[in-house]
């Protein structure tokens, strides 16, 4: 599952492709994703100005010049191949069409974006730009990462008092958007913070220092996604999947890079959690 840095490389990928320019043809090739595609996608979309392409959590918003914002979820399997504009200091040519390439965007300027995904569990939908606060899918979001919004007292009363443990807590969507598995468990390395210990078992100047550790830890993510990008070392064109090196996630029974002792795992709301017992208390 892409996370928030991903998700924000493959944006960033998408940039000189699609900021600015006119969809000239939209290709919708099948009438669902994981759920219903939207009514007359393609001709909501052919001839429409990007005018935005952002992003918010895992979701890539475009605003288009009529009023309305494209969403692109990519899911689970989905995959962004983007041709016939520069990334990085190289052209991608445009691939051969593949079966589950469900979607594509002939754009102005050349560049086509396609949106291939075997399993079907990524999603595009159309809402009013100015309904965005209400549209189902962005609603209960909690604040972005980086934004001001999520501030060291803010987080701090969403977390303290609290009986669920702060893996849990850091999940919810709802106090912090973007957070997913992996990035809350390098979190919480970094914070020296079990996650199985209860909100209200921290003390508050353990808390208080996560807003800045998780962005430190997600900007350290986007940079790598960015030299990715740079690097062109996705050749085919395909954005979004890089190498990390991450310091607990994935490496159960490997020597914690801080201490040598053996990275644990447990299962925590069906999720695994990978953690240090000896440096996270
Ligand atoms: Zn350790």
């Amino acid at each position: 599952m892409p996370e928030l840095p991903e998700v924000e490389t493959v944006r960033r990928g998408l940039l000189p492709a699609m900021e600015g320019r006119i969809i000239e043809k939209a290709e919708v090739n099948r009438p669902d994703l994981r759920w219903p595609l939207p009514e007359n996608m393609a001709a909501r979309l052919t001839g429409a100005r990007v005018l935005r392409l952002r992003r918010r959590s895992k979701y890539i918003l475009a605003d288009l010049d009529r009023g309305e914002t494209l969403l692109i979820h990519l899911g689970m399997s989905g995959r962004m191949l983007v041709s016939g504009v520069a990334l990085g200091d190289f052209v991608i040519d445009h691939p051969t069409p593949q079966k589950h390439d469900h979607i594509v965007f002939h754009m102005e300027g050349g560049g086509r974006v396609t949106f291939n995904d075997a399993r079907r569990f990524g999603a595009m939908d159309l809402f009013p730009t100015e309904a965005e606060d209400s549209y189902w899918l962005l609603e209960k979001l909690g604040p972005e990462p980086f934004s001001n919004q999520l501030s060291e007292d803010y987080l701090t009363t969403k977390l303290r008092g609290r009986a669920s443990p702060i893996k849990t807590l850091l999940l919810d969507q709802a106090i912090v958007a973007g957070l997913g598995n992996i990035y809350v468990c390098e979190v919480l390395f970094r914070a020296g913070i079990d996650p199985r210990r209860q909100g209200r078992q921290i003390a508050e100047k353990r808390l208080r220092p996560l807003v800045a550790i998780i962005r430190e830890v997600l900007a350290e993510a986007i940079d790598a996604g960015g030299s990715s990008l740079r690097d062109h070392r996705q050749a085919d064109g395909e954005l979004g999947y890089f190498q990390h090196r991450f310091k607990v996630y994935g490496r159960e029974g490997q020597p914690c890079r801080s201490c040598g002792q053996p990275v644990l795992r447990i299962v925590q709301s069906g999720r695994s959690s990978f953690y240090c017992a000896h440096c996270q208390r």
